[in-house]
C-alpha cells in the first residue's frame, strides 16, 4: 500500500488518473478532475457496486434522481437546520477551520487565538429559474439519499415490491466543506453510492448487522485488505439525530484511519419526516411537523392489514474515497530483483553529480532549481521511484542547461527499470486498462499486423479496455503498464509469426502477468476466452 499521499498524488497526475480542478486558472479548492485512467477506475468501481447491490440481488431497485430538488426537501430532511459544521476563524492569519478538525490551534500559523465556533451550513445554494426572487432558490444536494426517500412511493407503486427491499442510487453530491483536504478524500463535489433498505420495524437491527457484513465483504472483494478496513460502532453521543445506530467503515488511508462508508439505522425518521398526517402513522422517530407533503410514505402490510412506515438501513459510501482507498491499497514500489552494488554505485555517483551541478547552475530559476533538487532527493530516497517526472522538469521554462538531468536520466533509468518497479495491484475487474497489446518490433509489418488484429478483436468484444503501445522497448513497456495496473500484457514476437526456432509457437503470443511477472504462451484463437476467465 502507499506510504504517503504524495506517492498517489504524483502518480495520479503523471499517468492521468486524477488532476487538480481548473488548474490553468489557479485551481478551485476542493475539486479534482478524473483523467483518462481515473475515469475508467472510477467507472469500474461504480459498476462493481451496482452489480453486487442491484443486479445480483433479488431485493433491490435502482434509481437516478435529480441533483436539484424542491427546497422543502431540505427543510423536512433536517438539513437546513442541522447540516452544519462548527467554524472558527484564526484571529491572527484570518484562516477558517472546522473546529473539530483542529486541536485548538490554527494549523496554518499556530496561533491559539481563535473565535468561538459558529455553525456553518454546508449546502450550496443556487438560483432556480430566471426570476431573481429571494424565494426561487434551491440547493445542490449534499447527499443522494433524499432523492430515494422522495421516490419511495413511486418505486413501491411501480414495482409492487414487498418488504424488505432497497433502493440504490449513485450520483454527485455537493458540500461546501470549510477545509477540503487530503486529495480526493474531502472535496466539495463528490459522488456517493447509497442504498436505502426498507424493512419492517423490529427487523431493523438484524438487517443493520447484515448490511455491515455485506458491505465489509464488498470492500474486500474490490481489493481492500482486512487489516486496513476497520468497523467502528458510533457511541451514543456521536450519533446523528436521525440514527438509532451507526457503524462506520474506517479505512487506513495514507493520512490516517478515516471514514470510507457509514451504515446507519435511520429508523422511520426520513419517511416519517416527509409524510403528511404524521400523527396517524405511529412513528417511533421524533420528526418536525410537515405541513407541505401531499403523501403518506407508508407501506401496506397485507398480513396485518396495516399501513406501516418502514424502518431504513442506509449504507452510504463515497465513490471518491473508494477510489482513493483502492488506489492506495494497490500501490507498491517493489524491487524486481536484487540490484548488485556494482550496478548501483555509478547511479548513486551520477545522482551526487546531478545534485551538485543543479545547485551550482547559475542559469536555473530558483523554482526550477528547487524542483530539481527535490526530485533528486526523491530519487535518492527511493531509487525505485520512476524518473518520468524529470521529463516534465526538462521542459520547464528557464530550465536551460539541464543536460545534466538528461544524462542522469539516461544512467538511472535502465537501472531503475531493471531492478525496481512501481506497480498498482488492482483486482483485474477494477483495472483501468485490462490488456496492453505490445509488438516486439514496432516497424515489422508482420508483427504489427498481427498485434493490431488482436487489439481490434479484443476491443470489439466490448468487454474490456485494450491499448496498443509501441513506444519503447518491451521491458520499458511492461513497467509502464505495471505502473497503471494493467493486469495483462500480450506480446507479439517472431515466434508468433512462426519465425522462431520452435515451429509450435506459431500463432501464439506471450501473456505476461502483472503481479507475478510470469509469462506464458497462449494460442491467439484462445486468447479472448483466456483473458475473460482470468478477469473474473
Ligand atoms: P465526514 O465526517 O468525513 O465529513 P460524513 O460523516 O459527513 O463524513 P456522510 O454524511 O455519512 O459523511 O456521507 C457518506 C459518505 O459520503 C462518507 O462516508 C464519505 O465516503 C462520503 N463523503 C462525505 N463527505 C465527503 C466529501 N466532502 N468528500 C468526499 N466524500 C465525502
Amino acid at each position: 500500500a502507499a506510504q504517503t499521499m504524495e506517492q498517489l498524488v504524483s502518480l495520479s497526475k503523471r499517468r492521468g488518473f486524477i488532476f487538480p480542478g481548473s488548474a490553468i486558472y489557479g485551481g478551485l479548492q476542493g475539486t479534482y478532475d478524473y483523467g483518462p485512467l481515473g475515469v475508467e477506475l472510477k467507472n469500474n468501481l461504480k459498476l462493481a457496486w451496482w452489480r453486487a447491490n442491484v443486479w445480483e440481488r433479488e431485493d433491490m431497485e435502482g434509481i437516478d434522481a435529480s441533483i436539484l430538488m424542491n427546497k422543502l426537501t431540505w427543510r423536512y430532511s433536517g438539513h437546513e437546520e442541522t447540516f452544519v459544521d462548527p467554524m472558527v476563524d484564526c484571529k491572527g492569519c484570518k484562516m477558517r477551520w472546522r473546529a473539530d478538525q483542529i486541536a485548538g490551534k490554527c494549523p496554518s500559523c499556530g496561533s491559539a487565538e481563535l473565535t468561538e465556533p459558529r455553525p456553518f451550513n454546508l449546502m450550496f445554494k443556487t438560483q432556480v429559474g430566471p426570476v431573481p426572487d429571494p424565494e426561487s432558490f434551491s440547493y445542490l444536494r449534499p447527499e443522494t439519499a433524499q432523492g430515494i426517500f422522495l421516490n419511495f412511493k413511486h418505486v413501491l407503486d411501480s414495482t409492487s415490491r414487498k418488504l424488505p427491499f432497497g433502493i440504490a442510487q449513485m450520483g454527485k453530491s455537493f458540500r461546501n466543506e470549510i477545509t477540503p483536504r487530503n486529495f480526493i478524500f474531502r472535496v466539495r463535489e463528490f459522488e456517493q453510492m447509497e442504498i436505502e433498505f426498507f424493512v419492517k420495524p423490529g427487523e431493523d437491527e438484524a438487517w443493520h448487522q447484515k448490511w455491515v457484513e455485506d458491505r465489509i465483504n464488498w470492500w474486500l472483494s474490490v481489493g481492500l485488505s482486512k487489516d486496513n478496513l476497520v468497523p467502528y460502532h458510533q457511541k451514543a453521543n456521536e450519533l446523528a439525530h436521525y440514527a438509532k445506530a451507526t457503524v462506520d467503515l474506517l479505512y487506513r488511508f495514507p493520512h490516517g484511519l478515516e471514514e470510507l462508508e457509514g451504515i446507519a439505522n435511520r429508523t422511520d425518521y426520513d419517511l416519517g419526516s416527509h409524510s403528511k398526517d404524521q400523527g396517524s402513522l405511529g412513528l417511533k422517530a421524533r420528526v418536525a411537523p410537515n405541513s407541505h407533503s401531499t403523501e403518506k410514505l407508508t407501506y401496506f402490510d397485507a398480513e396485518t392489514k396495516q399501513h406501516v412506515v418502514p424502518f431504513v438501513i442506509e449504507p452510504s459510501a463515497g465513490v471518491d474515497r473508494g477510489v482513493l482507498a483502492v488506489l492506495s491499497e494497490a500501490y507498491a514500489e517493489e524491487q524486481v530483483k536484487p540490484a548488485p552494488a556494482d550496478r548501483l554505485k555509478p547511479v548513486e555517483e551520477a545522482l551526487g553529480t546531478f545534485l551538485k551541478s543543479v545547485s551550482r547552475n547559475e542559469k536555473l530559476t530558483a523554482d526550477a532549481k528547487n524542483a530539481l533538487l527535490a526530485e533528486g532527493e526523491r530519487i535518492e530516497g527511493a531509487l525505485g521511484e520512476r524518473l518520468a517526472s524529470i521529463t516534465g522538469l526538462l521542459s520547464m521554462p528557464g530550465a536551460e542547461g539541464i543536460e545534466v538531468a538528461k544524462k542522469l536520466r539516461g544512467q538511472v533509468d535502465p537501472v531503475v527499470d531493471e531492478f525496481y518497479r512501481t506497480v498498482l495491484h488492482f483486482k483485474p475487474r477494477l483495472a483501468p486498462i485490462k490488456v496492453a497489446v505490445l509488438p516486439l518490433k514496432k516497424n515489422h509489418p508482420g508483427i504489427v499486423d498481427v498485434a493490431k488484429g488482436i487489439r481490434r478483436r479484443l476491443q470489439s468484444s466490448g468487454s474490456m479496455r485494450v491499448v496498443y503501445d509501441d513506444t519503447g522497448a518491451i521491458g520499458k513497456l511492461y513497467r509502464r503498464q505495471d505502473e497503471i495496473g494493467t493486469p495483462f500484457c500480450v506480446t507479439v514476437d517472431f515466434d508468433t509469426l512462426g519465425d522462431g526456432k520452435d515451429a509450435s509457437t506459431k500463432d501464439t503470443v506471450t501473456v505476461r502477468h502483472r503481479d507475478s511477472m510470469a509469462q506464458e504462451r497462449v494460442a491467439i484463437s484462445e486468447l479472448e476466452g483466456y483473458l475473460r476467465e482470468k478477469m473474473g
